[in-house]
């Protein structure tokens, strides 16, 4: 197996090899990925869980990680794998497209939308796009502020799906009833996990 990754540098497939064998995790996981997984997800040590959804998908190529054809950044390196992701301050979702070919490790695209919005010039140029009336109705200062929220029917059930216009991020919730009450329980929970909506556009 060959790994096709062209936007890494052999410098660094050589630091992320380095890193993979100095990573604990990683290092388990090799383990793992060499040896096979056990039966049972209790089986394997805590810190591998939020692998074994998709232990089929690993593979191990020159003691580099693989998911697919996507390479497993170890710990040590992601902060700095965020920081060249981000390097042409794109919004988060073309950030989390760039990432999604590459590179991988649990929880990525969380900390990807947490790194933007937080980014110092990001926020700077937001700030000054929104002293225009025309762009501040379409583009919101901060993600989860503005959202749209509507509710479809498919294969016998209702689902609400609530859209943050600002990153383009969208949950999706299954529906007991289509009664307002069930409706403002499931938008709560979204909210709630994400912050709270200062303006809800509702169809
Ligand atoms: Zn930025």
């Amino acid at each position: 197996m060959v790994i096709r990754n062209t936007s890494m540098s052999d410098r660094n497939l050589e630091q992320i090899m380095e890193e993979t064998s100095k990573d604990d995790t990683l290092q388990t996981l090799t383990r793992l990925i060499i040896d096979g997984w056990p039966d049972e997800k209790n089986e394997v040590p805590k810190e591998v869980f939020e692998y074994w959804n998709f232990r089929d998908e690993l593979s191990n190529v020159n003691r580099i990680i693989l998911k697919g054809e996507k390479i497993i950044i170890p710990t040590s390196m992601r902060k700095n794998m965020l920081n060249k992701l981000h390097e042409g301050h794109l919004g988060i979702e073309k950030t989390r497209k760039l990432a999604r070919d590459s590179i991988f490790w649990p929880g990525i695209n969380a900390q990807i939308t947490d790194f933007i919005s937080k980014c110092s010039v990001c926020l700077e140029s937001r700030r000054s796009n929104t002293k225009e009336p025309m762009a501040e109705s379409e583009t919101p200062e901060l993600p989860w502020m503005t959202v749209g929220t509507d509710i479809f029917y498919w294969n016998i059930n209702n689902y609400l799906i609530i859209v943050d216009y600002y990153s383009r991020y969208f949950e999706i919730a299954k529906l007991e009833n289509i009664r307002a009450s069930c409706v403002i329980t499931h938008m709560k929970s979204v909210f709630a996990r994400h912050g709270i909506s200062s303006k809800n556009l509702l169809d």
